[in-house]
């Protein structure tokens, strides 16, 4: 074993839930707020920043335990960390491992950058949903105004 193999091992095992790696380096705590975890311990959330990864240099992991994430939350997840992987642990084992794929179209937690967009109505606002133009990194272009939004705009709505 490598030295590198044990320090991405270092982080604990867990029983039942989901482990989701190769996150980008820096953004696990961005992930959390997708995922409405902003308290990782009431959530037995683990998080691991800036491990050294052979795939991608640096990357950050999370573990949640006691929950499996559904595909709309991975589609959020993809958002930020489109080199991510999912594995879903069971009884210590891991029964599913899935690389990330952002869909060509999301409906999206993340806003629509123009203020008059329909989207953004005060009044009767509308959900947005956006076009995938890029995966990596993620560009997305907003369905109803057509408003082009790159990566740091996407990262700056989790900051
Ligand atoms: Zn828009």
């Amino acid at each position: 074993m490598t030295k590198n193999k044990k320090s991405e091992l270092k982080i604990k095992a867990i029983e039942n839930g989901t482990v989701i790696d190769h996150i980008t380096a820096n953004k696990a705590l961005h992930i959390l707020k997708i995922l409405d975890l902003p308290d990782a311990e009431t959530h037995n959330v683990t998080v691991a920043m800036n491990v050294s990864s052979a795939e991608i240099g640096r990357k950050d992991i999370v573990k949640i335990e006691n929950r499996e994430l559904d595909h709309k939350e991975l589609n959020q997840v993809a958002l930020i960390a489109p080199k991510a992987t999912i594995n879903i642990i069971r009884n210590y084992e891991t029964i599913k491992k899935d690389k990330i794929i952002l869909p060509d179209k999301i409906t999206s937690i993340i806003k629509c950058t123009n203020p008059k967009c329909i989207t953004n109505y005060e009044n009767e606002p509308i959900t947005p949903i956006f076009n995938v133009i890029n995966k990596y990194p993620p560009v997305v272009r907003c369905h109803y105004c057509e408003k082009l939004i790159n990566t740091e705009d996407i990262d700056k709505q989790f900051e």
